[in-house]
């Protein structure tokens, strides 16, 4: 039998998964002089499967964690335009309300991790939880393959879909999703500070440009475009995606210089913001679609909506945050998530992606209002002050 140490040391806050959601949290609790615990089961630095495309907001968020510099020298790339295209070849460009940037997820969530530790949290990569026991009135311990730790709250950080989730018998991890998703790097053509977005049937694929020039391509699709892969290779790009005549030309001129990360039931599920007393951030809290872009921004986002509504628990001992933190998520994002479900389904169906395209090119203040609604209103005036120094 395994004897596990029971660490003494009592946190503040324990923060479960060291994504951008989870690295947010702790930089801002630390900060206010919190003793605070990360735990993340992977070790930095590690590739992710993701579009790697930074929305306009994160900028001001960047700056607000005090990495923007960091993120700047690591190489990010700047993206002013989009350009959507669809099986049919309709297309359509536009301006983003701002500059976004290009950043693998390696570099990322390594510059997070790494701020993590120097604004004084004690940070553990590879440590899995495995369990947590306990609630918001006596305290949590946590379970994991380095031990036990204690805490007064913990803080679900995890991702879109873990271990814990079962654990937790949250309700969305017996429904089956269908989507599956794969992205790799890639070299061999230039964006000129375009994000793209490829439609295919079943599907849909983006290009963005991140450090040194290279490109990370990543689509998500029905796994139903996965049967007509035949090897390795097909798996990494199946057949549907060559049937947009502009997305296979574009892999046509590119080679891939990485290993590809896949990923499948990937779930758009609506998630409680609580469940036995964890509150709940990022993706763990609920998942935009990767068609717009802003799953990242809204982790970021969430962190900084529950911060303050933990700080003040620690301090008052009072519960009514948790229905103060569930009406602030919805408010901020409910509306987001709804109409990314909407335009996710419509893109996926070749007809309606080449109607909707058509649209925005008859009516461009469509896609504009689309790219804007999308993404979060507050911080999107901020971006542009700050933006200029990474163009
Ligand atoms: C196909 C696809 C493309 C996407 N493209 C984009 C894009 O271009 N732009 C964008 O903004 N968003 C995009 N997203 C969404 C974006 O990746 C997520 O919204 C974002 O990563 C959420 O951050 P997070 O911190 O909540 O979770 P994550 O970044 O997933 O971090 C969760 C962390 O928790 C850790 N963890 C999990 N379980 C445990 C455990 N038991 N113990 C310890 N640690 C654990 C994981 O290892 C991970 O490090 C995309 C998503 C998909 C599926």
């Amino acid at each position: 039998m395994v004897v596990v140490p029971r660490e003494s040391m009592k946190y503040d806050v324990i923060v479960v998964g060291a994504g951008l959601a989870g690295c947010s949290a702790v930089i801002q609790l630390a900060q206010q002089g919190l003793q605070v615990l990360l735990l993340e089961q992977a070790r930095y630095p590690v590739h992710r499967l993701c579009g790697e495309f930074l929305s306009v907001e994160v900028i001001a968020v960047f700056e607000r964690l005090g990495v923007l510099e960091t993120v700047r020298q690591a190489g990010a790339h700047p993206m002013q335009r989009t350009y959507l295209t669809a099986a049919s070849g309709a297309s359509f460009r536009s301006e983003l309300p701002g500059t976004a940037l290009g950043l693998s997820r390696y570099q990322l969530d390594r510059i997070l991790f790494e701020r993590s530790q120097s604004v004084g949290a004690t940070c553990r990569d590879g440590t899995t939880v495995r369990e947590i026991a306990g609630n918001l009135q006596e305290g949590f311990a946590v379970s994991t393959n380095q031990g036990e730790f204690l805490g007064r709250m913990v803080i679900g950080a995890y991702g879109k879909r873990s271990s814990l989730d079962r654990n937790l018998r949250r309700p969305f991890v017996d429904v089956r999703s269908p989507w599956v998703a794969c992205k790799a790097h890639y070299e061999g053509i230039d964006l000129s500070g375009a994000i793209e977005l490829h439609a295919f049937p079943g599907g849909y694929c983006g290009f963005s440009q991140i450090e040194s020039g290279r490109i990370n391509a990543c689509w998500i699709a029905h796994e139903r475009v996965l049967t007509s892969a035949a090897s390795a290779d097909e798996r990494i790009c199946p057949p549907a995606l060559f049937q947009n005549p502009i997305l296979a030309e574009r892999l046509r001129s590119m080679h891939r210089i990485s290993p590809s990360q896949s990923l499948s039931q990937i779930s758009f599920a609506i998630k409680n913001k609580f469940d036995r007393d964890l509150l709940m951030i990022g993706d763990a809290g609920g998942m935009i679609t990767p068609l717009c872009g802003d799953g990242m921004a809204m982790a970021l986002r969430s962190a900084e909506l529950a911060v303050p509504f933990a700080v003040r628990f620690l301090e008052n001992g009072l519960m009514d945050f948790k229905h103060q933190y569930e009406a602030a998520w919805t408010q901020e994002f409910k509306a987001r998530l709804q109409l990314g479900r909407l335009i996710h389904n419509g893109f996926i169906q070749p007809h309606l992606a080449s109607m909707g395209i058509k649209a925005c090119n008859l009516i461009p203040a469509l896609g504009n209002w689309i790219i804007r609604s999308t993404r979060g209103k507050s911080v999107v005036e901020a971006a542009p002050a700050i933006a200029p120094s990474l163009s």
